[in-house]
């Protein structure tokens, strides 16, 4: 069977930019086997030559910064703003671990008496390729906050990205090889999600890290059990964005409209349910629309535009049917609640309130400029709702009272806690989920360190 054709399409034409070939098996098998013979060298280069390659390839990054933006935007509808946003973090990143991996990656030493030995210690040592499974919503931060770590460690990296974003996938090999990195250190696979049990099930490949929806992560963790096989994996989120009376509500509804609407809605943590306390939900409500109604939906190349399409038709499909769900069994739109008409797959900006258990929207992921609104009565009921999905990646809390403040860290079921903010990710700080968002840390020395066999060496 000939492979399937791969489609760059415009999000906000809908037409279609390009189209590539998928590789052949024979094709995948060569990818592989170099991955895998680079591995033996790029295991041994020290720290000082990946990181000067690392530092050369952000470089280049930063001097391709306006076109790749551009890519970026009319694959996947992001406005340029932040696709710009999103190669300086990229930059950023790789820079910080070019300039860390070795101090992270140092051997630990062990109380040798405690051991009996002369010299004893744990070193982090590279695991070998590792498969990277990419969703389209940030195609180049999503990738290279595997990548950076990942090649600093010393591993090596096959890429299946997103199949609306080949563009993005392409050249993030491109830069890794006019940077200099030996063949087959970066490689993309351009490949179907089919394709990726292959991959997986080839004794060369050592691991798998996945980001992306929860039937993704687990058709990859099945196969990866199967296999004995290390994986982290990055999934949805629901996150809760609590309010208390405490808090400058103001300045609450400002940051929670960013918040849920950065990336066109469609980011893991983004803040998709507002619990509001009832002494404040007026107000809360009262700002928050009037901020998500102002916002300006449009081409997301025009500087003025806040939010643009969503990536792809099936996703404004989910989302409406979402809406429709709620509605029909008795939510309110404060505002939105539309597709507009014409070309390209925009949502507006939509507040749902009166928000009841039946609702699908009520538990699930809504991949979307679409806020749910909640009213509860005390903190106990705030956690409560905020816990109750199956999802547990970031959470959001505001409040200025420092018991509150203490109930919230300790409390809510989450990888990521933020007090009076919004949950984004730090190079210096873990990130990931609990629950049905996932295991494993990407980003500081917890990311660098998933990759690694932590040998234990005791010397005589
Ligand atoms: P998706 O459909 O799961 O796609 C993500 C990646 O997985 C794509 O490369 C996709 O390939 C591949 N894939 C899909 N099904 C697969 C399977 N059965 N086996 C192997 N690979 C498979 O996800 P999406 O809907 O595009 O992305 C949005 C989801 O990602 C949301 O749930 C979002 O919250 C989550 N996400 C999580 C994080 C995080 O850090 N936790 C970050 C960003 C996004 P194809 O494109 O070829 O299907």
């Amino acid at each position: 069977m000939a492979p399937m054709a791969i489609a760059s399409e415009n999000p906000t034409t809908g037409e279609t930019l390009r189209t590539f070939e998928a590789h052949t098996s024979a094709e995948i098998q060569a990818a592989i086997s170099t991955a895998h013979a680079t591995f033996q060298t790029w295991r041994t280069t020290p720290f000082a030559e990946r990181a000067a390659l690392m530092h050369r390839a952000a470089d280049l990054l930063d001097q391709d910064a306006e076109t790749i933006a551009v890519i970026m935007t009319q694959e996947m509808g992001k406005t340029l703003k932040a696709a710009r946003a999103e190669v300086a973090k990229c930059g950023k990143g790789m820079r910080w671990y070019a300039d860390n991996a070795e101090q992270l990656l140092a051997d630990e030493p062990v109380d040798t008496e405690a051991v009996g030995a002369s010299n004893a210690y744990a070193r982090y040592a590279p695991l070998g390729v590792v498969l990277a499974v990419m969703p389209w919503n940030f195609p180049l931060w999503q990738v290279m906050r595997f990548a950076a770590p990942a090649l600093m460690a010393g591993n090596v990296g096959l890429l299946k990205h997103a199949s609306n974003v080949p563009q993005c996938a392409l050249y993030l090999e491109d830069v890794f090889r006019r940077a200099g990195f030996p063949q087959g250190c970066f490689t993309t696979l351009l490949i179907g999600s089919r394709e990726v049990e292959s991959v997986l099930r080839d004794p060369r490949v050592r691991a798998a890290t996945l980001t992306g929806s929860e039937a993704a992560g687990q058709s990859v963790a099945a196969i990866c059990g199967e296999e004995i096989m290390k994986t982290v994996l990055e999934l949805g989120g629901s996150d809760p964005f609590i309010v208390m009376p405490s808090a400058d509500v103001e300045r609450a509804a400002e940051v929670a409209v960013t918040a849920r609407c950065q990336n066109n809605g469609q980011s893991c943590i983004a803040a998709k349910r507002f619990i509001v306390h009832a002494d404040v939900y007026d107000r809360f409500a009262r700002a928050f629309v009037e901020r998500m109604s102002a916002l300006v939906l449009g081409d997301p190349m025009d500087e003025a535009t806040d939010l643009g399409p969503l990536a792809t038709e099936q996703g404004r499909i989910d989302v409406e049917v979402m809406v429709a769900d709620a509605s029909q069994k008795g939510a309110s739109i404060l505002c939105g609640g539309k597709a507009p008409d014409g070309p390209g797959w925009f949502y507006e900006a939509t507040v749902v309130a009166d928000m009841t258990p039946d609702m699908v929207m009520y538990a699930e992921e809504v991949f979307g400029p679409v806020a749910g609104l909640y009213r509860v009565e005390s903190i106990d009921e705030a956690i409560e709702l905020g816990n109750g999905t199956n999802y547990g990646l970031g959470s959001n809390a505001w409040t200025t009272d420092p018991d509150e403040q203490d109930r919230f860290v300790r409390d809510l079921d989450s990888g990521v806690v933020t007090i009076n903010g919004m949950t984004i990710s730090y190079n210096d700080m873990p990130f990931g989920g609990t629950k049905r968002s996932g295991y494993g840390r990407e980003l500081s020395g917890h990311g660098i360190r998933e990759f690694c066999n932590i040998k234990a060496v005791w010397i005589a």
